[in-house]
């Protein structure tokens, strides 16, 4: 099975981008909602998150995503020390996950993957990307968010150019029939590489 990372930054359209691929039968590991899961419900990963963040990092047991973002967000120090236990946490996760799977390739879907060096564990990557300009008005719509606060998000992933040179795919999300057909040609791709030797024992 080839383990395939799909990211893009905020904005960019990798849920879109992965919806699709589900569209087509592909198992896809979304990161950011398992996170939270396992935030809420691995003990030593709560314990340790109350240790770096405090009491508040929980609302009656709930994850308090508002909270942590505005206090990660503001500072790059905290924010990594908390990648440092999340993403490793999220890695184990996937592999279980992935153990499960019947499938000739499957997807993570993650924000960093790049930024954090897990595109070092996949076979392969594919980035998702829009005009900057694009994305902060999505987001926008989204979420209801600030822009600024977007922009503070954008801050700390890596620029287009960056990711490009070290991606094997890319999908330009302009119009949402044209990505489909990205989507679709890199399907078909995928699915020649998995099955050809080399590859189909991974
Ligand atoms: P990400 O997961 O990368 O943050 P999303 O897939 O959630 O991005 O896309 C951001 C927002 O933009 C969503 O509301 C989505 O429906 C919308 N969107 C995504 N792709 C397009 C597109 N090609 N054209 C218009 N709107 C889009």
């Amino acid at each position: 099975m080839i383990t395939v990372g799909l990211t893009g930054g905020i904005g960019s359209g990798k849920s879109t981008v992965a919806a699709f691929f589900e569209d087509l039968g592909v198992p896809v590991y979304h990161s950011d909602a398992r996170a939270k899961i396992l935030m809420e419900t691995d003990p030593r990963l709560r314990d340790a998150l109350i240790g770096l963040l405090g009491p508040e990092t929980y609302r009656e047991g709930q994850l308090d995503r508002a909270w942590v973002a505005s206090r990660i967000f503001k500072d790059k120090a905290l924010l990594e020390a908390v990648n440092a236990l999340v993403h490793p946490a999220v890695r184990q996760d996937f592999l279980h996950w992935s153990e499960d799977q019947d499938s000739p390739y499957v997807l993570q879907e993650a924000a960093i993957l790049f930024e954090n060096g897990g595109y070092q564990n996949m076979d392969r990557m594919i980035l998702v990307t829009a005009p900057e300009t694009e994305r902060l008005k999505r987001v926008v719509a989204r979420d209801g968010a600030a822009e600024a606060a977007v922009r503070s998000r954008m801050k700390h992933q890596w620029p287009d150019a960056r990711k490009r040179a070290l991606a094997d795919f890319e999908i330009r999300n302009d119009s949402l029939p044209h990505t489909r057909q990205q989507v679709g040609e890199i399907h078909r791709e995928l699915l020649e590489l998995s099955g050809s030797a080399g590859l189909s024992e991974c």
